[in-house]
């Protein structure tokens, strides 16, 4: 694709950053391809109803211990999964997954806010680390994480399942290697009207734990089709929040909706939103549009480009990434979805809530690493 000399840098240097610092220091054991055990930290709806069910048809990495702050869950998921006593933790013992030989990666699956304290106390037990998306409340605390898992010797990557789907596989490729010629904008959105917010999703809309809401939980996705489809950094960013229903939004807005700008002046245009429906990706390629919709779900997207509609089969998108990031580690391969991507992401949504508090455009400058 066409990509001026800056923004190419730039993007490259980021690619490089992304794909590779994590990487340098792993691990240096486990000669040849084996199996690896993971435990699953906070077993809530995620956990139960798609990851515990995706390992157990994954090859490289099989469900071998839980750590959990809900006693009654114990013996369900021990009966349901075998799991053996000594592979079951609580938050207050968790530590001692150090002496655990059967436990190669702790995956975080817990409200947002919690996600850095558990992930640099696994990385510290010497554990290889996948951490839910997005990746944590601050740069600073995605920095802290990378840094834990870097010290540690052990890789850090983040829930990205959709690096694993073929719908949104093409759409990088077709967007990225100039097959319809140069992108000339993007449109991203990915909002559910939720009604409910008791319950498990009581702590989505609260500051500490869900930090900005919709656009933290799902607007996270609407930035990852908006930079994997440019292939590239924007520059800056303008935005607006709003909220209709302030009884239940009491600590963070409803909706976010903003553009991203890149160096050459293209646009990409945002929304998230827990009050609005919306689930696409699309561009405007030089060639004519292309577009998923719906598209961030675990499966059901469709989608086309100029060349016709997209003819792929459904895949189990849990089960491919985690079979696809245990071989990273188990091949010292670079991942798909580092660390360094959850924080560039992290750095991106930030930018989006500082222009809209400030009614101003946020200035991106040099990003992290
Ligand atoms: P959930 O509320 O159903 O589960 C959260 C779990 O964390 C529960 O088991 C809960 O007991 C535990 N927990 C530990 N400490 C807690 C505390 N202080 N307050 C509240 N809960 C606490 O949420 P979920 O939908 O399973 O989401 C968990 C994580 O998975 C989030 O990071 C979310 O963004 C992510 N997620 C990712 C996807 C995806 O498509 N990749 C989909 C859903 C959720």
């Amino acid at each position: 694709m066409l990509m001026n000399p800056i923004g190419r840098r730039r993007f490259l240097a980021a690619s490089l950053a992304t794909s590779l610092s994590p990487w340098i220091s792993a691990r240096a054991d486990d000669a040849g391809p084996r199996v690896l055990g993971l435990a699953l930290l906070g077993l809530g709806d995620y956990s139960a109803n798609q990851l515990a069910p995706a390992l157990m048809k994954t090859k490289h990495v099989k469900l071998r211990g839980i750590v959990t702050g809900s006693p009654e869950k114990i013996p369900v998921w021990q009966e349901k999964y075998q799991i053996p006593d000594g592979n079951v933790y609580n938050y207050e013992n968790f530590d001692r997954i150090v002496d655990n030989k059967e436990i190669d990666i702790v995956y975080i699956v817990t409200p947002t806010g919690l996600h850095a304290e558990y992930a640099i106390r696994a990385a510290k037990a010497g554990k290889h680390v996948i951490c839910e998306k997005p990746m944590a409340p601050t740069v600073e605390d995605c920095t802290r994480m990378i840094e834990a898992a870097k010290a540690a010797g052990v890789t850090l990557q983040m829930g990205y399942r959709l690096h694993w789907d073929p719908f949104h596989l093409h759409f990088m490729e077709c967007a990225r290697d100039g097959r319809f010629g140069a992108w000339k904008s993007i449109s991203a959105a990915n909002g559910y009207r939720v009604t409910n917010f008791g319950g498990n999703n009581r702590w989505r809309i609260s500051r500490d734990l869900g930090v900005a809401g919709a656009l933290y939980d799902v607007g996270v996705y609407a930035v990852q089709g908006q930079l994997y489809t440019a292939g590239q950094l924007p520059v800056r960013v303008t935005a607006t929040r709003n909220t209709e229903r302030p009884e239940i939004f009491t600590e963070v807005p409803e909706t976010y909706e903003w553009v991203l700008e890149f160096a050459d002046g293209r646009k990409a245009d945002g929304m998230s939103s827990y009050g609005r429906n919306g689930h696409w990706l699309r561009a405007e390629m030089e060639k004519g549009p292309m577009e998923l919709a719906p598209s961030y779900g675990y499966g059901g997207q469709k989608g086309f480009t100029p060349a016709g509609p997209m003819d792929f089969q459904h895949v189990p998108q849990q089960t491919l990434q985690m079979d696809g990031q245990a071989l990273a580690i188990l091949k010292k391969e670079a991942s798909k979805v580092p660390g360094e991507m959850g924080r560039r992401d992290i750095f991106v949504i930030r930018g989006i809530m500082a222009a809209a508090e400030s009614g101003k455009a946020h200035e991106f400058g040099s990003f992290p690493g």
